[in-house]
This record gives C-alpha cells, structure tokens and sequence, in this order.
C-alpha cells in the first residue's frame, strides 16, 4: 500500500503538469512495481503503453518522482504489469477514475487553471510535432530516428531516410524533427521542402537563368528536409543538382532529412550515385501501425480538434480503417463535421453504417439484431452452440443430448461441422461436448452436413446466416 500512496502523489504531480487527455490516453492503469534503490519501476498495461510513456513521459514522471518522493530518486523505468488488469490488485491505480477524484480534490489556482487553458489552446493547433506523434511498434524505430536526429542535427544520423506507403506519417515526422530544430537551435535555417516542389523550383530557376541563386540558398540550409523523393525519379537534371548540393551540405556536417515511398535501393529511376547517398545515413521504415496506435492517433486527432468521440465509435473505426492514418483522420473529420452542422454526438450504428458505405468495413459486421458490433471474434464451443440453438428455436440440452429427431439432428450437425471446419476442434473434442460420442459419429455427421448443404440451398443459406451471426 506504500507504493500506492506514492504513485497517487507523483499522479497528482503528473496531473498538474500535462493535458488531461494525454493523461487519460497514455496513463490509463498504472502500479508502481519496485523501488529498488534509487529508482521507481512503473507497471503498464502493455508494451505500447511502455514505449509511449518512455518516449513521451519520462521527463515528467522522473521529475514527478523526484518531487514526491525526494531528490535521490535518479531513474525511473516501465515494465509490463501482468498483474494489472487484475481487480484485486490494489496497487494499481486506474487513471480515469483517478482523475476524476483529483480534479475535484485540487482547489487549483485561477492562474494556474488559466495557464493550463493556455498551454491547451497552444497544443491544440494541428502543427506536426513530435509530441503529437503516437508511437506503436511499427513506427517505433522512425520516431526515434527523427527525436535523435532532432536533438543533434549533422551529428547523429546523416542522412536519415525514412520509407513508408502513404498515409502512415513520414510528412508529419520530417516536418515534426524540422519544428523541433527550429525550436531548439534558434538560428538554424530548416528548409522543409518536397520533391516536387523542389522540381519545379529547378526548373524555373533553369528559365530564369537565376540557378546560381537557387544554389546560395540551398547550400546556406543547416537542415534540408525533402519530402517524397520517389518524384525525382527520371528527372536526371534536377537529380544532378540535388547530388551537388547534397555534397556540399553533407561534408560540412549539415543534416539531410529525406522521406520517400520504398527503399533507396528501389528507386530504380533515380541515379545510383544518388540513390547510394541516401543510404550513406540512417534508413527507417515505416509501418502500418497496430489497432492500439489507431486508437491512440483518433484519440489524440480528437482531442487537438477538442472534439469529444465516443470511446465505442473511436474503438469502431480503429478497428476497421486499418490501411492508411490520413483516411482515418479523413473519417473522424467527416464525424466532426456532421457533429458541427447536426450537432449530433456521433453515434455507434450510424457511424457503422456509413463507413460500411464507404466500404471501409472488411471485417466486423453490424449486427441488426442486437443493434452492436460483433467485434469480439468467437471464444467457446457456447458461443456456438448459443447462436445455433437460438437460430433454431430448440433447447441446447437437445442439440448435445441423444435424441435422433431431425428437428435436433440437423442442429447438432451444423454444430459439430461449424466447430470442425471453422474453429478446427478435433473429432474428439467434438465428441466430448456431444454427450461422449465417438470419433466416427462425428466424422459422420461432419460429412452428413457438407453433403446436405451441397444440395440444399436453403441449409447452406442458413448456415452462413449464423456464420455471419457469430462472425465465423
Ligand atoms: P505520409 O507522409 O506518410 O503519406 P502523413 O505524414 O501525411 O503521411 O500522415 C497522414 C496523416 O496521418 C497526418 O495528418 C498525420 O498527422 C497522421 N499520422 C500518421 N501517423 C501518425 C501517428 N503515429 N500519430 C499521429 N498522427 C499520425
Ligand atoms: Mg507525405
């Protein structure tokens, strides 16, 4: 309980120095594990939990823990707690509750909410930033390239190159290590441009016969950040002045962000001394990100536009915009739009179904009947066995027990079959949930049905019905 009472005061430290929703997403449920010697072993949910909080908390939570716990506190690290979602665990501390409670009990200050209110207001803009980057396991390492890029540019990694299909956040990381240079390195001269832009910029240079002014100002960057490379490809001229000022800017440690759509290497298009430089740094890519960092990025989407998203519509379309993040922002839009001309809240079904029109939706179903979603995939043979009986209009006592009357037998094969061939039970299992019955009664029952549904269309029509029913 000692630690329990500690972690509530570094919370209550952490809950006064950051945004309520980052605390509400990325804190969730924490315990602290251990205090071996100077340190603090925090336990989290899950591994993304862990990486986020690393990459983005650390800060605050080690000095938190400096605050309440005393100066002699020097690290603090994450593990995963297997025993947090355990109810009896009174170590752990669920953060929205506990907010809730510590919202109430501080008598903060006008100034001090008024500055709280500030610092929210200057987050919620949609600049590109390395705060507003959720990290998952897929888009781990580029992150951490861009942070460590940002911290030391010309000294870490020279050039970093970052690949990734579109839609999964190369622009916003380059943009994001970009702002930060600038921040941090006040009189930095960051160019952030694209591939294609910097095409036409050449080209109208070349017309202008002003290519000599192109060239000052490009060799006077500290940060060349290009965008989207794959566009250079076939452009031999363009290439060519690219490599020159690449040189230039390389040798005298000047730091070269670059994104593109696939691999250095695969550019096939683009000049191999081009392409080898590229590859002289640092490449990263970038992938789909997990339904844990959809939800995360939704989250983090609606909270910088302030928009308020139900936690079982944001749960919705993580769970089915799974290809491409500008698309899921794409849809959350369309949500806050609709909010704004309607003033509606978004809605579950509704939001289900318009997504199902956009063919969004490959793989939940709306389920008319009960009015949700069937996002939850198959646990149990009851789960099955429920759905049958249901659709039948019998008692699951008669599709286990003895009784050869067909109205129970077909039943009890479409059971035994969808449990084979969908859920891959063995013969025996089968057997053992059916009353004790062998291994050639089920095989026969198995083949019985397949038989069956070949020459009736109504069976087989059925049979997809609770197919769909329970999601198999
Ligand atoms: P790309 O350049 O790879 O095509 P973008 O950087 O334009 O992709 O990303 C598309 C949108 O998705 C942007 O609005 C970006 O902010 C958002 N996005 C992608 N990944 C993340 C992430 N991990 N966290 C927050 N936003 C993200
Ligand atoms: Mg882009």
């Amino acid at each position: 309980m000692e630690n329990h009472y500690r972690l509530q005061k570094i919370l209550e430290n952490v809950i006064g120095n950051i945004k309520k929703q980052d605390f509400l997403v990325y804190f969730r449920k924490i315990s602290i594990l251990a205090t071996p010697g100077n340190k603090v072993v925090f336990g989290v949910l899950s591994g993304f939990m862990k990486d986020n909080l690393e990459a983005k908390f650390y800060a605050t939570l080690l000095s938190a823990a400096k605050k309440e716990l005393g100066e002699e506190i020097e690290t603090i690290e994450f593990k995963v707690d297997p025993e947090i979602e355990n109810p009896s665990n009174s170590e752990v501390i669920d953060c929205a509750g506990f907010y809730k409670s510590a919202s109430k009990k501080s008598v903060t200050s006008k100034a001090k909410k008024q500055s709280l209110e500030t610092i929210t207001r200057k987050n919620s803009n949609n600049r590109y930033t390395l705060d507003n980057f959720i990290v998952g396991g897929d888009n781990q390492l580029a992150y951490s390239a861009c942070e460590a890029v940002a911290k030391n540019p010309g000294k870490s990694y020279n050039p970093l190159y970052i690949y990734g299909d579109v839609g999964l956040g190369k622009t916003h990381l380059l943009q994001a290590a970009g702002n930060k240079i600038g921040e941090t390195f006040k009189g930095h001269n960051v160019v952030y441009t694209t591939a294609d832009k910097f095409i036409t910029e050449y080209v109208s240079a070349v017309k202008k016969r002003s290519i000599e002014r192109l060239r000052e100002k490009y060799r006077g960057v500290d940060v060349l950040i290009i965008d989207d490379v794959q566009f250079l490809q076939k452009k031999e001229q363009t290439q060519n002045e690219l490599y020159n000022i690449f040189n230039i800017l390389y040798d005298s440690n000047k730091q070269i962000i670059i994104s593109g759509d696939r691999a250095p290497r695969e550019l096939t298009e683009l000049e191999p001394r081009l392409r080898s430089r590229f590859e002289w740094g640092i490449t990263v890519d970038i992938g789909r990100p997990d339904f844990e960092t959809r939800l995360a990025i939704i989250q983090e989407k609606a909270r910088a536009k302030e928009f308020l998203i139900p936690h079982d519509v944001a749960e919705f379309i993580a769970a089915n915009v799974t290809e491409n993040i500008r698309e899921l922002e794409w849809v959350l839009n369309q949500l806050i739009m609709e909010y704004e001309l309607t003033g509606q809240t978004p809605v579950l079904n509704k939001v289900a179904a318009q997504l199902k029109k956009l063919s969004f939706t490959t793989d939940i179903l709306w389920d008319t009947k009960n009015q949700s979603i069937k996002k939850a995939s198959i646990k149990s043979y009851e789960d099955i066995l429920d759905r049958v009986s249901e659709h039948f209009g019998i008692e699951k006592e008669g599709i286990l027990g003895p009784n050869r009357r067909k109205e129970f037998m077909v039943p009890r094969q479409v059971s035994m079959y969808l449990l084979k061939t969908k859920m891959n039970y063995t013969y025996e299992r089968i057997g053992n949930i059916f009353s004790g019955r062998n291994h050639a009664s089920v095989l026969y029952s198995c083949n019985k049905l397949q038989k069956l549904i070949k020459k009736d269309a109504m069976l087989l029509h059925e049979v997809n019905v609770i197919r769909e029913e329970i999601w198999l």
